[in-house]
């Protein structure tokens, strides 16, 4: 089964680089205390052959599993996936390079969307087009970034509804039931007020760009190279500029490890999204 293991706090901070997030609080290459977890489940089979094209791909032909209903860090199976997924969204300018970097290489991503930044409601335009294709999805991070375990059960559900609303305004999708707590900080009650209202899937990640506070282009780079492997979450942030010039190097990474970009609908199946 996906680890069960619950995060235990801000105390202790996993391997490698320990960063700031866009509040005070660190954000590291994974949430610490969570050891990627053995997964039995059934592998997505990938498509025979991956064909990268320059646009608008379809989604990989993937049979589902379903989606976790707790808290989980990496892909099931054995595979050639990478889920890059990319988080708050501080830097309007920074939402917008991802999706032109998206529209422009077919890369699949999920963001994860903190929605009182004014950056999704500036991007719609460029972003809904590949939302209803599929090939970008959003997911829910929360209002203002709080600590979910710091909120009542009525702040969690306030913080995580008042973004589904907003996703679904602009645009026009069901974001659940992948939710990811801000930090990595959740326990079995943020889990609980969550699930009450349909976000069943706390997505975490093994793997960071380490970009939620301003690092080097090179350093990100390096980070790639580091984390973009086969079935891994690797997540990074819509927060500073540097990321953005180094798409064309992180696209490398990814083609010459023959790994296939996909969001968390690719993969798996939910009630929302057979
Ligand atoms: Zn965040």
């Amino acid at each position: 089964m996906w680890g069960r293991r619950a995060f235990l706090g801000a105390s202790g901070l996993a391997l490698g680089s320990v960063l700031t997030a866009c509040g005070a609080k660190p954000e590291t290459t994974r949430p610490a205390g969570i050891t990627p977890p053995p997964t039995p489940m059934p592998a997505p089979t990938p498509s025979p052959t991956p064909t990268p094209t320059a646009t608008a791909p379809a989604a990989p032909a993937l049979a589902k599993v379903p989606a976790p209903h707790e808290a989980f860090t990496g892909l099931p199976g054995e595979g050639n996936l990478l889920a890059w997924t990319v988080d708050d969204g501080t830097d309007t300018a920074v939402v917008r390079a991802y999706a032109q970097f998206a529209h422009a290489t077919g890369t699949r991503l999920t963001l994860f969307a903190t929605a009182s930044y004014s950056s999704w409601a500036e991007n719609v335009d460029v972003l809904k087009p590949l939302v209803d294709s599929g090939q970008v999805q959003i997911g829910n991070h929360t209002w203002s970034h709080p600590d979910l375990t710091s909120l009542s059960d009525q702040g969690i559900i306030d913080e995580l509804q008042r973004t589904h609303d907003r996703i679904g305004e602009l645009f026009g999708v069901d974001a659940r039931p992948f939710y990811r707590p801000p930090f990595g900080f959740h326990d079995r009650r943020v889990r609980a007020a969550a699930a009450s209202i349909g976000y069943t899937a706390p997505t975490l990640w093994y793997g960071s760009l380490a970009d939620s506070s301003l690092i080097s282009a090179d350093e990100i780079v390096r980070l790639g190279h580091e984390w973009m492997l086969p079935q891994h979450i690797v997540i990074g942030h819509l927060n500073h500029a540097p990321v953005t010039t180094v798409f064309p190097q992180l696209a490398q990474i990814i083609a010459e490890r023959g790994l296939v970009t996909v969001t968390m609908n690719d993969v798996f199946s939910s009630e929302q999204h057979p």
